[in-house]
């Protein structure tokens, strides 16, 4: 039997409870589906297209918390800095520069989640350990008033060796313990999709980002 997606939301906020947020992931979904979700009681929405986001959040209700996940362009973080609310992908100096930029433009603070690779494929972005305790050290970032440093955000490598998935998040969730001792306003660690949200749950996950497991594949 199909669950419906206002049944997923339901079974997936009572699977995750209070202390763990769900980003309900609705890339290249109709606004219909995400419409259902929010009836649901959903509000927290995640897309890795700028332009898709800015679409879905003019035509759609003005209290639902828009999450950018995807890899971002610093020429596209204008047209979301009016209304953003978490951007879990940031993985370089230069993009959080333009973040807090547009922000101060915007009379905002945007919220932001530095993107750790702890995948082995090539093809995830984010920074190796090394380079984000340099980042957080770097002088630059208390001038930049109009950003709020969150936390990390991760992707494990997508295979079928839970061990490996197992491993990849117990290094995220360490160097978050380490280095939130230093990050006051560090609170959330974004880790975990359909396919490894459980393992993620396991290593101290409290956002995560599920999409096909509430709207059903993706072409
Ligand atoms: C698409 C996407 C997700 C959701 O993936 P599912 O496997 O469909 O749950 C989560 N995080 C990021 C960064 C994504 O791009």
């Amino acid at each position: 039997m199909e669950f419906s997606i206002s049944e997923k939301i339901k079974e997936f906020k009572a699977e995750l409870g209070e202390n763990v947020d769900l980003v309900a992931v609705s890339k290249t979904k109709p606004n219909q589906d995400l419409m259902e979700a929010y009836d649901a009681g959903q509000r927290n929405f995640g897309e890795n297209k700028v332009q898709e986001m800015t679409d879905k959040s003019e035509a759609l209700p003005k209290d639902i918390q828009w999450h950018m996940v995807g890899h971002v362009q610093t020429n596209k973080v204008k047209y979301m800095a009016p209304y953003v609310n978490l951007i879990h992908a940031v993985h370089k100096m230069k993009l959080l520069k333009e973040i807090n930029k547009r922000a101060e433009e915007n009379d905002r603070i945007i919220n932001c989640l530095l993107q750790v690779k702890i995948a082995e494929e090539d093809s995830k972005y984010g920074m190796s350990p090394e380079e984000l305790r340099a980042f957080l050290k770097d002088e630059k970032l208390s001038e930049l008033k109009n950003v709020n440093l969150k936390g990390l955000m991760g992707m494990a490598t997508f295979t079928d060796d839970e061990a490996q998935i197992h491993r990849e998040f117990s290094v995220l969730k360490s160097l978050y313990d380490e280095v939130s001792q230093e990050m006051p306003d560090f609170d959330t660690l974004s880790m975990g999709m359909s396919g490894d949200y459980k393992i993620a749950l396991e290593h101290g996950s409290n956002m995560v980002r599920i999409g096909s497991s509430i709207f059903g594949a993706r072409k």
